[in-house]
């Protein structure tokens, strides 16, 4: 089959791999219909994720058909068609019961920090992503959502990922009636999470980026007012002025790493005086939400980026929460947000590739170039 696979940083390539099959009872293999591109991927992309092997396949939101059919699978025949949580749950560990999908254990014994994922290293278990014309699919009855008759692929694709994020991120900052919400990036997590927002009941929602086309996207697709780091010198200062005075009542860190280690730390952190592999985000939100406020983070975060001011934190009495996503727990939930329109994921994807052109579409993406919101990959119809 054809493939996208890893060749090192900033180096991705289509190329032939073997099939893969039924490897246990309960896999499935599905012929992958769509594959998106995430912001996720770019911090493989880039080279930051630790254990990212060379020939790997990435892609960890897809949809599918199913191929073939390990003999132990009872849920799913062949020619269903599914959307895929990103995360591999078993759906019966001590994680899996408390609906923590994302913490998994048996999906990724090797490691006490998540579960497994696919494409996405060999630290969250070596798994072979979906951005190829077929993927292994383990745990068959726990993770793949029948997607409904009446609706197509792209309708439902980021239930997978982006939806279920975006979500949660709203959903941790505990949003009470009216508050004011600050959200950081507005790739297609942070649109999601501004529009997640509104559904939560906040009274104001605030967007911030460098991009004027996902600024514009986040006014007109996300309701929110918009802050632009491209015109704006001290972007706390204008957090703050916020709320009487008082500051955003939650922030939302919808960037992760790339707000560390890229050309706009060492520009800023010159200014802000950061330690280095500190992370910008992370540091304006802080400094920039109300005493008492609370910080919920769903960008992904690593190796270059593991300090945050923590004394500041404490002293604000600050909650903190994050995590991934606990995508099967919503899924059910959002699906009636599409259906009815109040979370419109396929609004969001601006570009579709063929599978072969796959390197392009991550510069694209990589770039946020030719108003590039969500790349979606087209391996087969
Ligand atoms: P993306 O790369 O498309 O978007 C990131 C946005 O942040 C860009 O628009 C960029 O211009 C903006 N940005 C960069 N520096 C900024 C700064 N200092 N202030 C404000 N904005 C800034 O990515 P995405 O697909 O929207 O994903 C966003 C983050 O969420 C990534 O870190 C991704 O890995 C993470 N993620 C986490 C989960 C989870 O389960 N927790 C799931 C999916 C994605
Ligand atoms: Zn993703
Ligand atoms: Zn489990």
């Amino acid at each position: 089959m054809r493939a996208l696979t890893y060749e090192g940083p900033y180096h991705v390539k289509v190329r032939d791999k073997p099939d893969p099959r039924v490897e246990h009872p309960d896999d499935v293999i599905l012929r992958v219909t769509r594959a998106a591109i995430c912001g996720s991927d770019l911090h493989l992309y880039h080279g930051f994720v630790p254990d990212t092997r060379v020939g790997s396949t990435f892609g960890h939101e897809f949809t599918g058909v199913v191929e073939e059919i390990g003999p132990g699978v009872r849920s799913l025949v062949r020619g269903d068609r599914v959307v895929v949580p990103f995360n591999i749950s078993c759906g019966t560990c001590f994680y899996c019961q408390r609906g923590l999908y994302g913490d998994c254990e048996a999906s990724n014994p090797m490691s006490d920090l998540a579960s497994g994922v696919y494409g996405y290293s060999h630290m969250t278990g070596g798994y072979d992503g979906g951005q190829a014309e077929y993927v292994r699919v383990p745990f068959a009855d726990v993770g793949p959502m029948k997607i409904p008759e009446d609706m197509t692929e792209e309708d439902v694709l980021l239930l997978s990922d982006v939806l279920p994020t975006g979500y949660q991120a709203a959903e941790m900052g505990g949003i009470t009636d009216g508050d004011t919400i600050a959200v950081f990036g507005c790739g297609p997590v942070g649109l999601v999470a501004a529009r997640s927002a509104w559904l939560l009941g906040a009274g104001r929602v605030v967007a911030v980026d460098r991009v004027p086309e996902r600024l514009e996207f986040a006014r007109r697709w996300a309701g929110a007012e918009i802050v632009d780091l491209g015109q704006v010198k001290d972007p706390i200062a204008v957090l703050r002025e916020l709320n009487g005075g008082r500051g955003p009542d939650v922030c939302i860190d919808a960037v992760g790493l790339e707000a560390s280690g890229s050309p706009w730390q060492t520009l800023l952190g010159r200014k802000l005086k950061l330690a280095p592999g500190s992370s910008v985000v992370l540091d304006w939100a802080i400094h920039s939400v109300r005493k008492g406020g609370t910080i919920s983070i769903v960008g992904v975060y690593g190796p270059p980026a593991n300090l945050v001011p923590i004394g500041a934190a404490m002293n604000k009495g600050l909650t903190l929460r994050m995590g991934q996503a606990n995508v099967k727990r919503y899924m059910p939930h959002l699906l009636q947000h599409v259906r009815a329109g109040r979370l419109d994921g396929k609004a969001l994807i601006t570009h579709r590739f063929p599978l072969e052109h796959a390197a392009h579409a991550y510069q694209l993406f990589e770039a946020k170039a030719d108003g590039c919101v969500k790349c979606v990959l087209v391996p087969s119809g």
